[in-house]
């Protein structure tokens, strides 16, 4: 099939002059919405999405946990919106950074970050809207921001509107997906605004160490460049694994950490999402203003929810968090284990999150060019959808979600298996070595 790359490459070009007094109806789109745009959606829209009618179509593509039902938000939750809702308590606007009450519970919740004030956090309309006002108030037109691959595609989307170039760094998978720091020292030049760290990792899954994160931490600190810290799966870590906030770590490097409800509360919908600016050496004094007059072009956040905000980060009981890692780790662990057994495909074990990413040894399929080929057959045969490996920059590998339920993760694993043993081409030089190794043995009797 056509290679979708230039589909997606979006070339950044200068921004456009008005030339002359129009004489006619020609009404052209800004130059940041025509360079704003989905990759995941140019790629999937792109994709031949038929289902094979004789079965039911699982889809692991949607990164969405309320997808299928089987997670619910905690009643606690359910309950402190509902409340807010009765007694119209927060109908109005609010602050354009957000209600103090609201900002008090997310300092709070947040302490394990580091010292974080109420005037350290600003509300956005979730954790995207977070990140569109970190990138904009650090970077413009001409600048470059350092985001990692595979990565999430939001950052492009976010950055590409305003002339900012995306440079991106390699994560290593077979390394469980540690950053090369040297690679990502050769992208920094004077333009470069930001490093971007997704911490845990979406698609990847994967939990920075400690030392690892030090390590990045220290590029930044030799090359000042402040870092927005993508931590929206904070605390989403499986048994092994640790979660350490790069605010936690970071002594001298200033850090807007993005997180908010939509993961770990399972309200994606809900829109609530917030930056934490941590800077103990006033590094962000005019980055701070910058946020401040970003945040009242959204009129602040929906103030509903923020009315919530309170009781649903104080009342939220731990068993709900450690339930939910549970189901994710025992969803990782059977597709893991049963994907490992697959000839030709290469599950990575995340390590938190809600992912997981599967290396495809595509010459192994010699019916398929590229992810995907393998992907579009696998819709039509077995009616799996998995999220195409190019949709985060990184071909030959796909994504699973494993927040769906557990049997539709068994019964995918199912269908993968008997997809992949039909089309598995082993190598001629490996079939030549058994058939030698054959004839030796039958050679001895
Ligand atoms: C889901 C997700 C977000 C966006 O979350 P919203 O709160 O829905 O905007 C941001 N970053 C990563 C890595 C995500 O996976």
């Amino acid at each position: 099939m056509k290679d979708l790359k230039d589909l997606t490459a979006i070339k950044l070009k200068a921004y456009t002059p008005v030339k002359s007094i129009r004489t006619s109806w020609n009404v052209p789109i800004s130059d940041f919405a025509r360079l704003t745009h989905n990759p995941i959606r140019a790629i999937v829209e792109g994709l031949k999405i038929v289902p094979n009618p004789d079965k039911q179509l699982i889809a692991l593509s949607i990164g969405d946990p309320t997808t299928f039902g089987n997670l619910k938000p905690a009643p606690e939750v359910v309950e402190a919106v509902r409340r807010v809702i009765e007694d119209g308590s927060s109908n109005g606007y609010g602050p354009s950074n957000g209600f103090l009450e609201a900002r008090e519970a997310v300092a709070e919740y947040v302490a394990h970050q580091g010292a974080v004030t109420p005037n350290d956090v600003i509300l956005c309309s979730g954790c995207s809207c977070s990140l569109d006002l970190c990138i904009s108030a650090l970077a413009g037109a001409g600048q470059n921001i350092l985001v990692p691959k595979p990565g999430f595609s939001i950052y492009r989307t976010l950055a590409e509107g305003f002339g900012v170039e995306c440079r991106y760094y390699d994560l290593m998978p077979e390394q469980n997906w540690e950053v090369d720091l040297s690679q990502l020292e050769t992208l920094i030049d004077g333009n470069t605004a930001a490093l971007i760290i997704t911490n845990p990792s979406n698609p990847c899954g994967s939990v920075f160490s400690k030392s690892h994160l030090k390590a990045i931490i220290n590029i930044a600190e030799k090359h000042f460049l402040p870092i927005i810290a993508d931590e929206i799966y904070e605390h989403f870590v499986f048994p092994g694994y640790e979660f350490h906030s790069v605010s936690s770590l970071s002594e001298k490097v200033p850090v807007l950490s993005c997180g908010g409800l939509t993961k770990r509360f399972l309200v994606p919908g809900w829109r609530m999402g917030w930056i934490i600016i941590h800077d103990r050496d006033n590094h962000f004094r005019d980055v701070r203003k910058g946020l401040a007059n970003l945040s009242a072009r959204i009129l602040g956040a929906n103030t509903m929810v923020q009315g919530a905000l309170p009781d649903i980060l104080r009342n939220t009981p731990t068993a709900f968090y450690d339930d939910l890692v549970s189901t994710l780790y025992r969803h990782a662990e059977i597709a893991y284990k049963s994907i490992k057994q697959i000839r030709g495909l290469r599950p990575i074990m995340p390590g938190g999150a809600m992912y997981m990413m599967i290396g495809i040894e595509i010459e192994r399929y010699p019916e398929y060019e590229t992810d995907l080929d393998f992907v579009q057959a696998l819709i039509a045969e077995q009616s799996v959808f998995c999220l195409p490996g190019q949709c985060f920059e990184y071909p030959n590998y796909m994504r699973i979600v494993l927040t769906v339920p557990e049997e539709m993760i068994t019964e995918a694993c199912k269908r993968l298996t008997e997809f992949c043993e039909k089309h598995y081409k082993m190598d001629d030089r490996i079939i030549l070595q058994q058939q030698n190794g054959l004839l030796a043995r039958m050679n001895q009797y």
